[in-house]
Formats: C-alpha cells, sequence, structure tokens
C-alpha cells in the first residue's frame, strides 16, 4: 500500500519505519524543515532503541522517504496516517489544532478515495471534527478512522511489530477491511485487532494511560503510608502483585510518572469529562498525588540537609523521564533539578541519551557529566533520578570515594537498603525502612 504520515515525532517515525519494514511504500511528512533534511541524509532525530537500524533498511530499500510537502504525499496515498502532537491547551485540553490544521491539508490534496486515519491521542468525537474539516476541502470520497497507538517510548518499534492488540474505529467496512490488511504481518501471532466505533476507540487510549497513570499514584501513596508506619512498599508490592486479578506489571513506587502522554492525557480526560457536566474524581486525585510525588525526592534532601542548599553540590543520575528514551517531557529530573538550584545548589548531572535535550533546558545553569562516577565526584549526595540499566549494579566503594559524604537518595528503589547500609552509606529510597 502507499502510505503517508503525517509527523514524523515519537509516534509518527516508527509508525512510519515499521509499515515500510512489511513492504508498503511509506512517506513521512513533517513540516520541520531541519528534521526532514536530516532524515533524509540518514539520521535520526531521537533516540529510540532499534529504530535507527530499521529506518536505514527501508531508506536505502526506497520503501521509506522523508518530505515536508504534506500534499505531494497525500495526493499518492491510499492510507494517510495524522501523527501529529496533540498538546496540552490553557484549560488543561486537548489541543487540535495540529491535527484539524493537517485534515485540513489533506482535504485540499486528495486526488480519490483516502483513508485518513488519526493515530493522535484525541478526545471521542474528534473523529467527526476531522471528517467535516476533510469534506468542506475536498469531494472525492475517504474515510476518517480512529487508530490509538500504545507503543511505549524506549520499546516502541518492538511494541509496533508486536503489539498487544491494534484497535480500529471505523464507521464503515470498506476502512476497516484497508485497516486489517495493513495491521496484518503484526497480528499474525494472535493479537487481536478490534474493530469498533470511533468514539470507543479514541477512549481506548484515555482510559488505557489513566488506568496505568492511576496505578502508579495509587502505589506511590501506598509507599508514602508505608514510610509512616515502617512498612517495606516493595514487600506490599509484591504481594498484591501476586493476586492474579492484580498483577505485578506497573506496580513500582518511585518519584511519578511523567513523559508526553500520562500528564497530558489525564488532564485531557479530566477535562473533557467536565466539559459534559463529569467530574472525573479519581484522576483528580492520579495528578494531584503525582505533582506531590516528583518532589518527594527534594522533600527527603530537606530533611537530611536543611532547607538551604548553599554550597552544596549534587550528583544527579538519569534525566530522561524514564530510561531507554531520550525524552524529559514532564520529567521528575526537571522539578528536581530547578528545586536543588533554587536552594542555591550546584548540579552535575548524567544521563546516557538526554543530555542535548538537558542542555535546552537547563542552558548552563548545571555541569553535564561524562560518565555516571563524573557527576558524582566531589557532590555531597548522589540522586538516582531515572534507572537506567547502568545504573542498577554500580560500584559502590567507587561512588563511596568520589562522594564527600556517602549519601544516597533513591527515587526508583534501585538499591536493597541492608546492603548499601552495610557498605557505610546513608540511604533514602521510596516506601521502604
Ligand atoms: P512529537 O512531538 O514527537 O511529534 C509530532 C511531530 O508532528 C513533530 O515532528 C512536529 O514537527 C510534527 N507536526 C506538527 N504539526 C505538523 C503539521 N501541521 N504538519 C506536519 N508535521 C507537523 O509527538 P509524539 O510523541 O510523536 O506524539 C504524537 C501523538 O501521538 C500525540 O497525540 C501523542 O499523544 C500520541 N502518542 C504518543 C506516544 C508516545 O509515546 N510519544 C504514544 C502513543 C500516542
Amino acid at each position: 500500500m502507499k502510505i503517508a504520515v503525517v509527523g514524523t515525532g515519537y509516534v509518527g517515525l516508527v509508525v512510519g519505519a515499521c509499515f515500510a519494514e512489511t513492504g508498503n511504500d511509506v512517506v513521512c511528512v513533517d513540516r520541520d524543515a531541519a528534521k526532514v533534511r536530516m532524515l533524509g541524509r540518514g539520521g535520526i532525530p531521537i533516540y529510540e532503541p532499534g529504530l535507527e537500524e530499521i529506518v536505514r533498511r527501508n531508506r536505502r530499500e526506497k520503501r521509506l522517504t522523508f518530505t515536508t510537502k504534506l500534499p505531494d504525499a497525500v495526493r499518492r496515498a491510499d492510507v494517510v496516517f495524522i501523527a501529529v502532537g496533540t498538546p496540552t491547551g490553557e484549560d488543561g485540553s486537548a489541543d487540535l489544532k495540529h491535527v484539524l490544521g493537517v485534515a485540513r491539508e489533506i482535504g485540499r490534496a486528495m486526488s480519490r478515495y483516502t483513508v485518513v486515519v488519526d493515530k493522535s491521542t484525541v478526545p471521542a468525537g474528534t473523529s467527526e471534527l476531522v471528517a467535516d474539516a476533510i469534506r468542506r476541502e475536498t469531494r472525492h470520497p475517504f474515510s476518517v478512522v480512529s487508530n490509538p497507538e500504545f507503543l511505549k517510548q524506549g520499546a516502541a518499534v518492538e511494541d509496533f511489530l508486536k503489539p498487544d492488540r491494534v484497535v480500529i474505529g471505523a464507521n464503515d467496512d470498506r476502512a476497516a477491511a484497508i485497516m486489517r490488511d495493513l495491521y496484518r504481518p503484526f497480528t499474525r501471532t494472535g493479537a487481536p485487532v478490534m474493530v469498533m466505533d470511533c468514539a470507543s476507540a479514541e477512549l481506548c487510549k484515555y482510559a488505557a494511560n489513566a488506568m496505568l497513570a492511576t496505578r502508579i499514584s495509587f502505589m506511590n501513596e501506598i509507599a508514602n503510608v508505608c514510610e509512616l508506619y515502617g512498612a517495606d512498599a516493595d514487600k506490599v508490592r509484591q504481594a498484591i502483585g501476586a493476586d492474579r486479578r492484580i498483577g505485578s506489571a506497573f506496580l513500582f513506587p518511585g518519584i511519578g510518572y511523567g513523559g508526553s502522554c500520562f500528564p497530558k492525557d489525564v488532564k485531557a480526560i479530566i477535562k473533557f469529562s467536565r466539559d459534559k457536566r463529569y467530574r472525573f474524581r479519581v484522576l483528580e486525585g492520579v495528578e494531584a498525588v503525582n505533582d506531590a510525588q516528583k518532589v518527594r525526592l527534594l522533600q527527603k534532601i530537606d530533611r537530611h540537609f536543611g532547607r538551604s542548599l548553599k554550597g552544596r553540590t549534587f550528583g544527579v543520575w538519569g534525566l530522561s523521564f524514564k530510561p531507554r528514551t531520550d525524552d524529559m517531557r514532564e520529567a521528575p529530573a526537571v522539578p528536581i533539578i530547578e528545586g536543588l538550584l533554587k536552594r542555591g545548589a550546584k548540579v552535575r548531572a548524567y544521563d546516557p541519551e538526554a543530555k542535548k535535550v538537558a542542555r535546552s533546558i537547563f542552558g548552563n545553569k548545571i555541569y553535564y557529566a561524562r560518565h555516571a562516577y563524573d557527576a558524582i565526584k566531589g557532590a555531597d549526595a548522589l540522586l538516582l533520578v531515572t534507572e537506567w540499566n547502568e545504573f542498577r549494579e554500580p560500584d559502590f566503594s567507587r561512588i563511596k570515594r568520589a562522594l564527600v559524604k556517602p549519601v544516597i537518595f533513591d527515587g526508583r528503589n534501585q538499591y536493597d537498603p541492608k546492603q548499601v547500609r552495610a557498605l557505610g552509606f546513608t540511604y533514602y529510597s521510596i516506601g521502604r525502612p
């Protein structure tokens, strides 16, 4: 099939590359000319494991090309995916200006029957707005499909190639059949293709993200209560996770969720529920808990050192919102580092992939370390913020030598409290005595 993907970000680039991988002819469109130039030269603008290889291979085989010219790409496409951002608007809603702007451009460029697929995360009812926007611009027949994306950054290629399920919102059989064909190579192993109405498909994505965010905030509150009673959140987690009704995934307490999706999607669902005079109380709580949890390490630091941190230095391990990505959107590292700077401290930070992104946020306000141990050289404490693999089994004697005093604030419960204390560290983690 001939496919155009509009928006070549974390989602669009993965979607485009993976559809090219199964033999389709894919054009990725982005209005960011620098990004398109870089991709055209064989570069990759983001860090995502496995993506570079798959983009290179399909570029070489001429199944994957990049352009800024939406009309050229749309004119020859059977299926056009919209994968542009839906950022939080001023009132908390999902801002649809990019999605609807692209829909209008697609309508103007279409030259025959086209399936327009919304992959961006959008509120229920958006497919009708997309259809209206296209209809105003064209006389050609078209179908609008909602096909929410469930990939996780850090494992995006793997998730797309082997999905748990594919959700397709379609109001007509012709478009649903085309979508089934397109996804067949990825669902051969038995992953279900769930075809439903567009509004339900649109809500699936919000419900999934809201549920996952709820598990995280719930577990963080359990951890906070564990701290009050000297209980161990790790033990509680294992015990409840063994219950098959609950399951063990996504139950790790920490310093809150971040990224471009959970915070934005939780806000959006609260807002579009409120628009219909429904107050989503559970998610209001989820959001409030997360905001507080992001600065929990700072509170522990305040308690240990006192509120003024003038003259102190902190070594931060991990900046991205989670491991295996360079994305720092809504990352807990941001309010933590800002809090340290505000209290007069100096920050030395290390992240395997997010250094460039961090520089665009903090400029020269912090020191960017060359490696993990460089970040803690002469520091008053180590802060573990993102649990990259390389931080899991560190050389504790090297940490001890590098720090002024052996203090660790572990926001991701990576180390065994007994073991690190036996090595002479003062050790703080989340929800563990
Ligand atoms: P992103 O910001 O990484 O990428 C969006 C891209 O769209 C950018 O490259 C931007 O230049 C481009 N763009 C914006 N307006 C355009 C226009 N008018 N014409 C052409 N290109 C345009 O965003 P993302 O993380 O890929 O997310 C895209 C959508 O997918 C969002 O709705 C998001 O909620 C959803 N989603 C994201 C993830 C994720 O893990 N990042 C997972 C599932 C769903």
